[in-house]
């Protein structure tokens, strides 16, 4: 008897730890339909693998649809590339996302050029490839694809493919997906992308999951971004830094990513202003144009998804235009900053580090993953009456820089544990999202603490097939799933000459700011010299 053609799904990512996040899902029916889906479309923010936003490793022609998780950038960052270069489907995300999503965009698209130009520099053998990814005329065309779609709501994105998202408190309008592909006669192939799930979210509860999905056989992909950190290593000390700041009357500079910590952020000072522990004198100063959007944009949203909750902002709040923000650190009112953006390296931040930087009594607070080559990292490896280098200048570490992991909107390995073993039928795993030992370890310890069937990594060098043949019969149990590999990685790694390049000329930037700042000594000693001669 002549085998019946397979029911295949591949699921590959493009993507190799955290960031640039894109999963490719393609579906092949026994009648030999195929479709392409695109879970998430993100933007590459790692420096190493920055060179990746501009490798076309995927035809945006032949893609069918896109599913978006959440409203990060690096979950959604290439959707104009991919629009600019002929995806021209629908862009499902849920319908918050979709109200949040395009500033976002545009305001990625003024970065492009600068993007573009720190990537010319890095890469001065291929300059010539690097040009802005998109421009705002592409995010116009993207937006006009969005598809909003409610939580809870299926919807048949195609003949025999459905597609439902489930509550997540990673960020508000955060989805985790379920997707369902059934051709008659044979058992659904069911895929479940937790997008960056985590439990809690201020602003919102995150209801259990229905009985019923739980119950399903299903394809899990999961993130591993605090895979190898447990709830308690986690120290909460925010609350305290900020209590004894306020006993020593410190001015508090905060940064925050202009989506998700910045309102709760706003949120946490609101409730300590209920509890009477904010002084009264003290001032909140927000600044950053996408984070005040944002925060606006989250009071109209809450109106409607949780009017409980849309009244966040505390009494005494106020937002800094660009006109009023020279003045603001000297105004003598003692004054908490949330500014963006959240690792300090870009924004009004630029303007506030170095003045918050070189003052006695005050204190900076990250509150946020502060990755390398950041302003955030340098601060906290810098040590007190240290210098350090902020664009031309050069300041000294005065205040005082502390930092927390308590506000992450990532779950820890044991939660993650948690919500794996709430489900009874993962037949296979996927661990994606996370640099290589954290994947490592929630792996292993996903294999030891749950029943999972079978778990694997996904990143750019492999891919999986999971298939059904109809004369094997339709049990789970029978499913195939194969390791395939997927070479997807090209060109823009730096030679060693490029690399050698690169130190030269850091050598002599070094030389140029040390020759810059004897100059200025010597004219200091001179016009000093003139003013005690009486000249
Ligand atoms: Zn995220
Ligand atoms: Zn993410």
């Amino acid at each position: 008897m002549k085998n019946k053609p397979a029911f295949k799904a591949y699921l590959s990512a493009y993507h190799n730890e955290v960031t640039g996040s894109r999963l490719l899902v393609v579906v092949e029916f026994p009648n030999g339909t195929k479709r392409r889906i695109l879970i998430d479309c993100g933007y590459f923010q790692e420096i190493k693998y920055r060179h990746l936003n501009y490798v076309d490793d995927l035809n945006p022609e032949s893609i069918d649809a896109m599913i978006i998780t959440h409203n990060h950038i690096d979950h959604t960052g290439l959707i104009p590339k991919f629009v600019r270069y002929g995806y021209h489907n629908k862009i499902y995300m849920t319908k918050i996302t979709q109200e949040l999503c395009p500033a976002f965009l545009y305001d990625s698209c003024e970065q492009q050029e600068e993007n573009a130009d720190d990537m010319r520099e890095r890469y001065p053998d291929e300059a010539d490839k690097f040009k802005p990814l998109y421009y705002a005329e592409d995010v116009e065309k993207a937006v006009d694809l969005f598809e909003g779609v409610s939580y809870r709501k299926t919807l048949e994105i195609f003949p025999g493919i459905k597609m439902t998202y489930f509550e997540n408190g990673h960020i508000l309008g955060a989805g985790m997906v379920l997707l369902q592909c059934h051709y008659d006669g044979m058992q659904d192939i069911n895929f479940f992308f937790t997008g960056d799930y985590r439990r809690k979210n201020c602003f919102y509860e995150v209801p259990s999951l229905p009985k019923w999905l739980r119950k399903l056989p299903i394809i899990m992909v999961h993130e591993s971004t605090y895979g190898s950190t447990n709830s308690n290593e986690i120290k909460k000390c925010f609350r305290d830094n900020v209590l004894t700041a306020f006993a020593k009357k410190q001015d508090i500079l905060i940064g925050a990513f202009a989506q998700g910590r910045m309102q709760e952020m706003l949120y946490f000072f609101k409730c300590l202003e209920e509890e009477g522990l904010l002084p009264e004198d003290y001032v909140i100063c927000v600044d950053g144009p996408l984070g005040i959007k944002t925060t606006h944009k989250y009071q109209s949203i809450l109106s409607w998804y949780n009017p409980s909750k849309a009244d966040f902002l505390p009494k005494c709040v106020e937002f800094v235009t660009p006109k009023d923000r020279s003045h603001l650190p000297f105004d003598g009112r003692p004054k908490i900053v949330i500014t963006t953006s959240g690792m300090l390296s870009n924004g009004p931040a630029h303007y506030y580090v170095p003045i918050y930087l070189a003052m006695k009594n005050a204190m900076i607070h990250l509150a946020g993953y502060a990755a390398e080559e950041t302003l955030a990292r340098k601060l906290l490896e810098c040590k007190r009456d240290e210098t350090i280098r902020i664009g031309g200048e050069v300041i000294e570490k005065k205040c005082i820089v502390k930092t927390t992991r308590e506000w992450s909107s990532h779950i820890t390995a044991d939660d993650g544990i948690e919500f794996i073993n709430e489900f009874e039928n993962i037949i296979f795993l996927a661990i994606n999202h996370g640099e290589e030992v954290s994947r490592n370890t929630f792996a292993k310890r996903a294999k030891e603490e749950t029943s999972v069937r079978e778990v694997g990594l996904i990143d750019r060098d492999e891919m999986y097939v999971f298939y059904q043949n109809a004369t094997k019969g339709v049990c789970y149990n029978d499913m195939l799933i194969k390791r395939l590999p997927a070479k997807l990685n090209s060109s823009y790694e730096m030679s060693s000459k490029q690399k050698d390049l690169e130190k030269r000329r850091k050598r002599q930037e070094e030389k140029a700011e040390k020759k810059k700042n004897r100059n200025a000594a010597k004219r200091a000693r001179k016009s000093q010299k003139k003013l005690k001669s009486g000249m």
